[in-house]
């Protein structure tokens, strides 16, 4: 069996990034870590059980501290899905669903509502946020499952699927149906306001009815729940009748940096592993590192594992600003974040070879957990779609300067989610090319400049998509040109956050990255720069004549460079420890 699952020694990337480390983050950190915790959730995956003696530990360590109403912070609780991921996606799913369950009451629950969510956590409660049903799936505006007024509260029928804790957690927030569907035919008032979130306890009227088994995080509760007439007090209500739609769109703008964090944590989760593997197997007579396609894999892996970090960890100070009114940032920063972290994890697959495919061996768990987080809290597609939405607002953007902002953005000590998610509704995304062009001028950043044209080369292309009637009848070209603007972003946030000169114009975090980090940087910037240039220059091939040659001409051609490559070869070589014989296994 594999002794080894990761290097205790060295944080993860979003928390070299983070710099500072938090106590009970790193004491949870250290006990994940456990020999005997990781054999504890060995078990449990294989058994498919819940891992509740883990989670019990985690709550020993502090756990409760972090979720509690005048506690939670969105770094805090990105650095903790970040660390869970880690370690383990079960446990991390398990922890991150109490942030979402219990976001709603940080963004629209009263005090009352605050406090009772407190004493119950304190009490050894855990949160489940209950949205989906499995008929209508993405769309929770044909959701069925309701609340009727009855006498001083509600009465509540229905069944929702595929529930984090649908089984085992006792907090319950509900997504109800509080008005009718309305006439089959005909004019209908908006469906906005049909919906109300109700905040409640489990008693013997809400009935588990069968856990899901999952391909990833099996150890994870992912059950259905059926509201047998149930019965709440009118106070269940969090937000007013009829918000339940609004403050769900909060929730999940929000909720989506945790994903990007859990998406993150596993990046770095796989590397570790990767890593260790390729300094210590040895078929040759020496490591495999030694071998040049496999370390080209591991520097893939160690460039998007500080990519997605970047990306990930800036939704989260975004949020910490803006509270959902980050939106854009934390749409942006699901899709990339769980798309670059499941490149990340099939580079790495390379690297282990079978030992990937293993089940009694660390790796596996990767390769199988990544493939939740682009699929939970809304698809990917939905992150797009959103995306697509403000390139378009990006064509007709006036440039006004965007750096002190971004500075405030880096600068703001973390406040509670409470606060920041209490602010008025004003969605902050300046227009991406004035972000880049801003960071490039200050800066003197190459990388933030190539970026500044890429974006817009992508942003003509769009008006010409437009003008030529393709952007709103093709929404898989429209998806196209938002997955560009995500890699866009991402290299963006790692200019900012992981290169000495951006950090010193945005005022970033003192980062603790090594010198491995900062080639992967360097590798980074040119490999997925490219990849940004060709995405542009196919998108300028799709919308035809009218918008194609003369942009595609203006783009930078970028690409690593023999030199970049050198550098982190290298460093990645630096750790070998030569022929031990030791394979993992
Ligand atoms: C492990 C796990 C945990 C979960 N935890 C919870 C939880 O705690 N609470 C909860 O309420 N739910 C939870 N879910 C449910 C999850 O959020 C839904 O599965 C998800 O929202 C997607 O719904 P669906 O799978 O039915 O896909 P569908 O909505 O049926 O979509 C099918 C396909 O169509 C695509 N699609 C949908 N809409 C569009 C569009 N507008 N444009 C283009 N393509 C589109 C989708 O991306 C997908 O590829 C969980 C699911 C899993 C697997």
């Amino acid at each position: 069996m594999i002794q080894r699952e990761r290097r205790t020694d060295v944080p993860g990337a979003f928390q070299r990034l983070l710099g500072q480390s938090d106590p009970i983050l790193s004491t949870m950190d250290g006990y994940l870590a456990e020999p005997h915790v990781r054999d504890r959730l060995r078990a449990d995956e294989a058994a498919g059980a819940y891992s509740r003696s883990v989670l019990t530990g985690l709550r020993e360590r502090g756990l409760v501290d972090l979720l509690l109403p005048d506690r939670a912070t969105a770094p805090q609780l990105c650095g903790l899905a970040a660390l869970t991921a880690r370690h383990n996606g079960s446990v991390a799913v398990t922890v991150g669903v109490n942030g979402l369950g219990l976001l709603p009451v940080y963004i629209a629950g009263s005090p009352d509502q605050c406090a009772t969510a407190a004493t119950r956590l304190r009490n050894g409660q855990f949160a489940a946020l209950m949205l989906s049903e499995l008929a209508y799936g993405s769309n929770l505006l044909r959701n069925e499952a309701s609340a009727r007024p009855d006498g001083d509260g509600y009465r509540l029928q229905g069944a929702k699927e595929l529930i984090n804790g649908g089984a085992e957690h006792d907090i319950i927030v509900a997504f109800l149906r509080t008005d009718g569907p309305g006439p089959a035919a005909g004019p209908r008032r908006s469906p906005l306001r049909d919906f109300t979130l109700f905040l409640l306890e489990r008693d013997a009227t809400v009935l588990p009815h069968g856990r899901w088994r999952t391909l990833p995080v099996p150890a994870a509760d992912i059950s259905g729940v059926r509201f047998a007439d149930t019965w709440v007090p009118a106070n269940a209500v969090v937000g007013g009748v009829g918000q339940g739609f609004a403050v769900v769109q909060k929730t999940l703008m929000v909720s989506h940096g945790g994903v990007a964090a859990f998406a993150s944590g596993a990046a770095s989760g796989a590397v570790d592993i990767a890593v260790d593997h390729a300094r210590t197997r040895n078929i040759y007579g020496q490591p495999i590192v030694e071998l040049g396609a496999i370390n080209e894999h591991l520097m893939r892996m160690m460039a998007l594992d500080l990519v997605v970090a970047a990306t990930a960890l800036k939704a989260s100070l975004a949020t910490n600003r803006f509270g959902a009114n980050a939106g854009y940032f934390t749409a942006v920063a699901k899709y990339v974040c769980c798309r670059l972290a499941e490149e990340a994890v099939s580079e790495g697959r390379q690297v282990l070879g079978a030992r990937a495919l293993l089940e009694d061996l660390p790796y596996a768990r990767f390769v199988r957990d990544v493939l939740v987080y682009g699929t939970f809290d809304g698809t990917s597609h939905l992150m797009l779609d959103h995306v697509s939405e403000y390139l378009l607002r990006f064509v007709d953007r006036r440039h006004k300067p965007t750096l002190d902002m971004t500075r405030e953005i880096y600068a703001l000590p973390p406040r509670l989610l409470r606060d920041a998610t209490r602010q008025p509704w004003r969605p902050y995304a300046p227009g991406v090319v004035g972000r880049c062009q801003d960071l490039a001028e200050a800066s003197g950043i190459d990388a933030a400049g190539h970026l500044a044209i890429q974006a817009q080369g992508l942003v003509d292309l769009v008006a010409c998509a437009r003008a030529a009637g393709l952007w709103s009848g093709d929404q898989a070209l429209r998806f196209q040109a938002a997955a560009t603007l995500t890699t866009i972003e991402a290299l963006l946030a790692t200019c900012e956050l992981a290169l000495p000169a951006g950090r010193a114009v945005c005022a970033g975090p003192e980062t603790s990255l090594e010198a491995v980090d900062r080639a992967a940087v360097d590798y980074a910037l040119g490999w997925l720069g490219a990849r940004v240039t060709d995405q542009v220059r196919e998108l300028s091939f799709l919308i035809g004549p009218g918008g194609g040659e003369r942009i595609s001409n203006r783009l930078p051609q970028l690409g690593l460079t023999p030199q970049v490559r050198r550098a982190l070869r290298e460093l990645a070589l630096a750790g070998s420890t030569g022929p031990t014989g030791r394979d993992g296994a």
